[in-house]
């Protein structure tokens, strides 16, 4: 464990938010599609997952940086 300088949240209970993606997973039929950023070996992607049997519906690249925002992002 490093002690390297992330501001502790604020929030009691941090958690990702996750977005409710209409529709069926075309895996299992279950109707737990959700929307979020997970990070990978490739940098940020934006998911839709389902929630039952963790099949991923769609990947795209995100921020490269995630939830920090950069200025570059913007002049892709
Ligand atoms: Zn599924």
């Amino acid at each position: 464990m490093s002690n390297f300088s992330f501001p502790r949240p604020t929030d009691v209970a941090p958690r990702q938010v996750r977005e409710v993606v209409e529709g069926a997973c075309p895996s299992c039929g279950a109707g737990a599609l959700m929307r979020y950023p997970v990070l990978s070996e490739g940098g940020w992607f934006m998911v839709v997952k389902c929630q039952d049997c963790l099949a991923s519906v769609s990947r795209e690249r995100w921020a490269l940086l995630g939830h920090v925002r950069l200025q570059t992002d913007n002049i892709r």
